[in-house]
């Protein structure tokens, strides 16, 4: 029987570990070929592609440093040559930065750091990826629920990047909107990943105990609403925004 995603190709940018790597795996076991990139974690990059080859699926690794727009441009171009095509675009690579604004440890090139990874490297991929896809191609953001509200202190500037990438999410689902391209967001809450872990103290215990079902996600949890708003059976969604918080938003 053959696979809802057999004959598509997929980038998952920063694929090398946490819930870039399980969309990755989840998306090659609906059949797509999966390109992945990643910033320095050659070996860990390494280890997934051979696991999405397992799954029977082509896969490849490519680095490539999100918060610099020349090499955003050369991956996507790196991908399509490679693959042949660019169908699926999940822009999951990101960075969490936290501080408070009056705390004089957190300064200005953070912020730019922050932006220029999360939103800037994002909007880089999409105007690079837009020109090679064609009906049916989907681009799917990892956004965050603090995008949307904000429980704590010292989340601001990620929160504003969050925020900023479900304006951009609605506006491309505009323009792409005629070429059958769908534009949609995931926002996740607290994930289990090396940036958020789950037994990390005070913070994992605040976290915890802002979601309704107290618990931390997975990164399989996210993977599953990514590869179905990829599927064919998300044909008619676009400009929105899936949440998988654990209520946290509730
Ligand atoms: P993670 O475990 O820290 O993994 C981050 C991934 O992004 C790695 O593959 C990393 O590559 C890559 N990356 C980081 N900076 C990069 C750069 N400059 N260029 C290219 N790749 C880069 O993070 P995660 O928890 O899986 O988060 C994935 C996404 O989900 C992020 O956008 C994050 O904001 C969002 N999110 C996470 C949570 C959570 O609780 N974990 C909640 C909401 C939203 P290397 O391995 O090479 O460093």
């Amino acid at each position: 029987m053959s696979k809802m995603l057999e004959g598509k190709v997929a980038l998952v940018t920063g694929g090398s570990r946490g819930i870039g790597a399980a969309i990755a795996r989840a998306l090659a076991k609906d059949g797509a070929d999966v390109a992945i990139s990643y910033a320095s974690a050659k070996d860990r990059a390494g280890s997934v592609v051979a696991e999405l080859k397992a799954l029977g699926v082509r896969a490849k690794a490519f680095q490539a440093d999100q918060g610099k727009t020349a090499e955003v441009g050369n991956l996507i171009a790196a991908v399509g040559s490679h693959f042949g095509r660019v169908d699926i675009l999940v822009n999951n690579a990101g960075v969490l930065v936290l501080g408070e604004v009056h705390d004089r440890a957190n300064n200005l090139t953070e912020f730019d750091r922050m932006f220029d990874i999360n939103v800037r490297g994002v909007a880089a991929a999409v105007r690079a990826v837009a020109p090679l896809m064609t009906d049916g191609g989907r681009i799917i953001s990892i956004g965050s629920v603090v995008g949307e509200s904000t429980p704590f202190a010292g989340a601001a500037d990620y929160s504003g990047t969050k925020a900023a990438l479900l304006g951009l999410t609605r506006g491309w689902a505009r323009d792409l909107g005629p070429k059958g391209i769908t534009v949609n967001a995931v926002q996740p809450g607290p994930i289990d990943t090396d940036m958020n872990p789950s037994e990390n103290g005070e913070f994992s215990d605040t976290q915890k105990s802002l979601t309704a079902l107290g618990r931390f996600g997975t990164a399989e949890e996210v993977a599953a609403a990514v590869t179905f708003l990829a599927s064919p059976s998300a044909s008619y969604i676009t400009g929105s925004t899936i949440t998988v918080d654990g209520g946290f938003n509730a």
